[in-house]
């Protein structure tokens, strides 16, 4: 398959490449589009051939389900069974990085929700992603758009590098905000369940949602035939070709360790901005950004990860074991992931 790429600033001017792309989802293609996360890999929701298609081009299991992207909160209606909780995280948080589970209705195929009775629903707050919803006139399901095994793609290069003849379309819209993707909540009545941390923390959710609660899989390894709330956590995660090593303890005692460590052979280090100038000369370094600053963390996460494969001869990384509050439980829970859980604590 072709795949044909375009750069897209402005959803106005760029009008032409926009009905080309909602024509291409209309009749069932597939169309890799930027949103304030990472990149999604996008099909019609209503298109029980899209899921296949979408789950053919990204090598995922069918069980997994898709998150349905709609323009605004009230588009989700004839998709999923609403509620009061839901308009009152919509006004809050959508469009943003929010996914919500609801129950779904038949107009969503079931191939979309890997079988499930509910569907996942998120409003992109991206200009392209929802230029590109209103022209094609259908909901876009869409996972990340990397292959199945590699982190999501934060720019249009790393989704071409996943997924070049496997897709129609590329647009490239620059680099997205966020980096990391959207946190997901399940709704059950005026209970809320957090599934997956992202830039919504669970702090700004308990502000709507007082009683939520946090699924144990968040930060815990999953156990031998554990049931999961959602499919996703149950796949082998994205871990890097060097594994990857976790380090807490005091700043002092986990900075000279990263020292000592920096100057050994096929050793690379994912460290804080403000660490560079004391590394060794020689050291593989892939700076994610200053300590403080996890915005910049996980904008730069997946792409240093993405850096550190292509970096050649690395046996091991090491990175800080980041913080499990705000939008450090979203980095927190990526990374304990991509380490496969192995956290060395430093004295
Ligand atoms: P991705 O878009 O690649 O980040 O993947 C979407 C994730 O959303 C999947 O891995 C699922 O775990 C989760 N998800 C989507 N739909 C549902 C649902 N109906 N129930 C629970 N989790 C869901
Ligand atoms: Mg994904």
């Amino acid at each position: 398959m072709e795949t044909q790429l375009y750069q897209i600033k402005d959803p106005e001017k760029d009008a032409a490449i926009l009905q080309k792309a909602a024509e291409i989802l209309r009749r069932g293609g597939l169309v890799v589009f930027p949103t304030e996360t990472v990149y999604g890999l996008g099909g019609d929701a209503t298109n029980q051939n899209a899921a296949m298609a979408i789950y053919a081009a990204k090598g995922r299991p069918s069980d997994n389900p898709l998150i349905i992207h709609v323009a605004t909160p009230t588009e989700a209606e004839p998709y999923a069974v609403t509620s009061d909780t839901y308009y009152r995280l919509a006004r809050h948080f959508m469009p943003g990085p929010l996914t919500v589970i609801l129950p779904k209705k038949d107009t969503i195929p079931l191939s979309v929700t890997g079988g499930l009775d509910t569907v996942a629903i998120r409003c992109p707050d991206h200009a392209v992603a929802r230029a590109l919803i209103q022209a094609a006139g259908v909901p876009i399901a869409a996972p990340s758009a990397n292959r199945s095994g590699k982190p999501s793609p934060t720019c249009a290069a790393h989704a071409a590098e996943d997924l070049t003849g496997r897709v129609d379309m590329i647009l490239d819209g620059g680099d997205c905000e966020v980096g990391l993707e959207s946190t997901i909540v399940k709704l059950e009545g005026d209970r809320g369940i957090l599934l997956r941390p992202g830039a919504v923390t669970p702090e700004d959710l308990r502000r709507i949602i007082p009683n939520l609660s946090i699924a144990p899989a968040v930060t815990a390894a999953l156990g031998e035939g554990e049931r999961v709330l959602s499919p996703g956590m149950k796949y082998r995660h994205y871990a890097p070709t060097a594994p990857l090593v976790l380090l807490e303890g005091e700043e002092t005692h986990v900075r000279a360790f990263l020292i000592e460590k920096a100057g050994e052979a096929g050793v690379g280090i994912l460290c804080f901005d403000e660490e560079i100038p004391v590394m060794p000369k020689n050291a593989t370094l892939f700076p994610v950004g200053k300590r403080a600053d996890l915005e910049t963390q996980a904008h730069r996460l997946f792409a240093a990860l993405r850096e550190a494969d292509a970096t050649p001869h690395l046996e091991r990384l090491y990175a800080h074991l980041p913080p499990m509050e705000g939008l450090g439980l979203a980095l927190y829970n990526r990374a304990i992931r991509a380490a496969a859980h192995t956290i060395l604590h430093v004295t």
